[in-house]
């Protein structure tokens, strides 16, 4: 990868002063010059962007890596799935990602496996979030900080009554607030929750479904809104009272950006985040069916243009997918019962996409504000910025040139990943796509061909003042 020189010209360039006309030089990996095609140095490599963005790689800051069990143990399907997803990941412009590690042992004994088998495997940079679900997971925090792991997630109440069943712990006001206290004084610190209330949540199960009712709306009105902001609610008093810095997965529904609105007008550090899945979609479109089925549930039309606006107005920062990479034959048919299918969607290679179909050409975000909320804010919130997340001299050369013409559909042709014959996007026209993917200075992805092998990725670790930057 060395001592390879490449400039993209003739782009616009969104960079965090603005949008140039021009382009950006790279050579051995980093960026060395962003401006005007006249300014730019020479290089090996050029290629013409014919007008169209370039923007900083996609960076993601929400997925599950080997989350799928049923199959192999929770490392081999790991090992797999960080081959195949952040293949699809480079396709789709995703050049760097946070996965969640997820386990009932505690982490540190394998944080060489997570690390080793990654580089070997990955096609893009990563970083890890902990999952805090057992009480030594707690105890780990500091030396999964001195692992170069600075964010946690618990999943507050949720999962409470399939705990036993899952192997996942659930965490009450308690055991937030110990991890709260306990970050408040980390530098980078980040703590990560599922926000959604599992006492209400098997009472209105029953309720809809005595109902007869079985389809996605039905999932929506059985998690509805308030479930997801009770939540919040608890988070935004416990992250007030700590001086901690929180961060909402996922938030679905309308309700959500009140309640985030108001901690965040009082200055609490507590920080949104949606989903494509949910600003692509609504639940009463009868295309998706249950491969949209999610927890907690995508919303209603309203709730799609809540959610909008949040990203436009600033309530929510971040953009992440949640990508589950599970098989068919897991996740079932598409117009299967609601009830039965697991929750969980696919979306790293048409999260870009997707906000450029779904978002930029319908003029619900602005191409700028777009790469704040899928690139530089999640690079800022994890603390790899500014090697990631913008274009900028020093930066790592991750980047990504898009067509906002471009029309094409989400077909098996079209996507990679361990099983691409499911997602709620799936069959879906958009239009916008990335055409090249330029990743540690090198050409790596051209019209959807992936011109590179795995083991290209290197691991993010975050201290105390962030991500080490490479020579
Ligand atoms: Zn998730």
């Amino acid at each position: 990868m060395a001592e390879h020189s490449i400039r993209v010209v003739n782009a616009r360039v969104v960079t965090p002063s603005g949008t140039i006309t021009g382009g950006i030089a790279a050579s051995d990996g980093k960026i060395t010059a962003v401006g005007s095609n006249s300014s730019l140095p020479e290089a090996e490599q050029t290629i013409d962007a014919e007008g169209n963005y370039l923007i900083p790689g996609i960076i993601c800051p929400h997925n599950h890596m080997g989350i799928s069990r049923y199959e192999h143990d929770y490392h081999t399907q790991y090992e797999l799935d960080m081959e195949t997803e952040t293949k699809a990941c480079l396709a789709g412009g995703v050049t760097s990602f946070f996965t969640f590690l997820l386990q009932e042992e505690p982490y540190v004994p394998d944080m060489d496996f997570f690390v080793d088998t990654g580089e070997q495997e990955s096609y893009i940079d990563f970083g890890f979030h902990a999952i805090v679900h057992q009480d030594h997971h707690v105890d780990e925090i500091d030396d999964l900080a001195a692992e170069g792991i600075r964010s946690f997630k618990l999943f507050f109440n949720m999962y409470k009554t399939s705990a036993p069943e899952l192997g996942i712990g659930h965490s009450d006001a308690g055991r937030v607030y110990t991890v709260l206290k306990k970050t408040a004084e980390m530098e980078n610190a980040v703590v990560m929750f599922h926000a959604e209330n599992d006492d209400l949540g098997p009472v209105k199960v029953e309720e809809i479904k005595a109902e007869g009712r079985d389809d996605l709306s039905a999932w929506a009105d059985a998690s509805p809104g308030i479930s997801q902001a009770m939540q919040i609610e608890q988070i935004g008093m416990l992250t007030e009272h700590t001086g901690a810095t929180t961060y909402v997965v996922h938030n679905s529904m309308e309700e959500t950006v009140d309640a985030l609105g108001r901690y965040n007008e009082r200055g609490v550090s507590i920080h949104g985040e949606t989903l494509p899945s949910f600003l692509a979609n609504h639940c009463e479109d009868e295309d998706v069916g249950l491969w949209g089925k999610i927890s907690p549930p995508i919303g209603y039309k309203k709730d799609q243009e809540a959610l909008w606006k949040a990203l436009r107005n600033g309530t929510f920062d971040h953009v992440g997918t949640d990508h589950c990479p599970y098989q068919l034959e897991f996740k079932g048919p598409r117009d299967g019962s609601v009830w039965e299918a697991p929750p969980g969607d696919q979306g790293l290679q048409t999260f870009l996409p997707l906000m450029l179909s779904e978002g930029v050409n319908k003029n619900r975000i602005s191409m700028e504000r777009m790469v704040e909320v899928c690139s530089t804010n999640n690079a800022k919130r994890f603390g790899i910025y500014p090697r990631k997340g913008a274009l900028v001299e020093g930066a790592d050369a991750d980047a990504v040139i898009v067509d906002l013409k471009k029309e094409f559909t989400v077909d098996e042709d079209y996507l990679y990943g361990l099983d691409n014959r499911w997602c709620s996007a799936f069959g879906r026209e958009l239009t916008g796509a990335p055409t090249h993917t330029i990743k540690g200075g090198e050409l790596v992805v051209e019209d959807n061909d992936v011109l590179t092998e795995g083991g290209i990725g290197s691991y993010l670790p975050r201290y105390e003042d962030g991500v080490p930057v490479t020579e």
